[in-house]
């Protein structure tokens, strides 16, 4: 799906100020809004765009992140679960709220728009094992909250009553004051700019149409997730007042470390001890993966510090079908508690190499070659 350029949608160049940028969604926001096109698909669609647009160009750091990278920084992978998954990043919502509240807030309109808040979104941070990370888990949390309330089903009037419509302002919430000549717009004083006047609150919630509570949810982390990462849950936030819409919840990962893994991206690293005589003479060793042991060909002479790569045993990426690597980097181990056998073998090892006309210390060689040069230079 090929996207318009964010700046082209809402008419904008690209040095465009902060406040031009606000200046133009205003107007586009007020020409598209649903409220005003009568239920018009394509300028809602409109709208939609405007609005994401707005949302990445208002905000510092991902405007920043678009001018450098496009569309590509938004990119919304194949998540699972309800909801969708987005990378890291600041709050969506909360400022779109605020415009919201300043174009749309006053009366007007036919319908006589209330002045209706958003609920609050939420953040619900998760500590993730590793494993728990790459093969993805479901989960119960549980959000301390406000939720609709139950007996008035989020009206607020006592449960057989209903809200009645304002006398003062006729539901529109607001009220026209004559100052002189002026005719000055205000929020009702009766209703408070709701619109609606409850006689008979409803006791569970004192009229608020809401009620603190502690909600369980059951979230499903798609595999492959990693530390700040986040899964938003559409919906799932506070309620608004008054029966308005509900904010979201955002799920926030934190991928906690692996006494044996760490993780780079989609790629595992780990280290695995060797004998020095495996790593002379070669074998088979076994090494550690998130689906168990598998065996690996260790060649003869392996140097410590070699890097094995086992293609496909890292992590499968949350953002596309592609699996990372496991890197097995083998450390040779230098033998301890020796008896006194043993080390007579060993130096009788050392012997026999060292009246051997062959070199059996790659490095060491090289090395005292350097160190000798080194020295030779420092003289002439
Ligand atoms: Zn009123
Ligand atoms: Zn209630």
């Amino acid at each position: 799906m090929s996207k318009r350029d964010y700046y082209e949608t809402l008419g904008v160049s690209q040095d465009a100020t902060a406040k031009e940028v606000k200046k133009a969604y205003k107007k586009l926001a007020m020409k598209y809004h649903p409220d005003r096109t009568q239920g018009d698909k394509a300028k809602e669609e409109t709208f939609k765009e405007v609005k994401e647009a707005y949302e990445i160009l208002n905000d510092e750091q991902k405007r920043a992140a678009y001018d450098q990278y496009g569309h590509a920084a938004f990119e919304q992978g194949g998540g699972g679960g309800r909801g969708g998954f987005g990378g890291g990043g600041g709050g969506f919502g909360q400022d779109f709220g605020d415009i919201f509240g300043d174009i749309f807030g006053g009366g007007g309109g036919g319908r006589g728009r209330q002045r209706q808040q958003r609920g609050s979104d939420l953040r619900y941070n998760v500590d993730l094992s590793l494993e728990d990370a790459v093969k993805g888990k479901s989960l119960e949390i549980k959000v301390p909250t406000y939720v609709s309330c139950d007996p008035c089903d989020g009206s607020g009037a006592k449960p057989g009553t209903s809200a009645k419509t304002c006398s003062t302002c006729h539901g529109h919430g607001q009220v026209q004051m004559r100052q002189g000549l002026f005719a000055v717009q205000q929020t009702c004083p009766t209703c408070s700019g709701n619109g609606k006047v409850i006689s008979d609150k409803c006791t569970s919630c004192r009229g608020q149409g809401r009620v603190e509570k502690n909600k369980t949810l059951s979230v499903k982390i798609p595999a492959g997730v990693d530390t700040g990462d986040r899964i938003r849950l559409s919906g799932e936030g506070e309620a608004g007042e008054h029966g308005a819409p509900a904010g979201d919840l955002y799920v926030q990962v934190n991928v906690r470390d692996h006494g044996i893994f760490v993780r780079d991206e989609n790629h595992l690293y780990c280290e695995v001890p060797i004998s020095f005589v495996t790593a002379a003479l070669g074998g088979e060793i076994e090494v550690p993966t998130l689906g168990g042991k598998v065996k690996l060909k260790v060649p003869k002479e392996t140097q410590t510090g070699k890097m094995f790569r086992l293609r496909g045993k890292g992590v499968k990426s949350v953002r596309s079908s592609s699996t990372g690597d496991l890197m097995c980097k083998v450390v040779i181990e230098t033998p301890v508690n020796l008896s006194g056998d043993q080390a007579d073998l060993l130096r009788q090892l050392e012997e026999k190499m060292a009246s051997s006309s062959k070199k059996h210390s790659p490095k060491e060689t090289g090395f005292f070659d350097g160190v000798k040069k080194f020295f030779d230079d420092l003289k002439s």
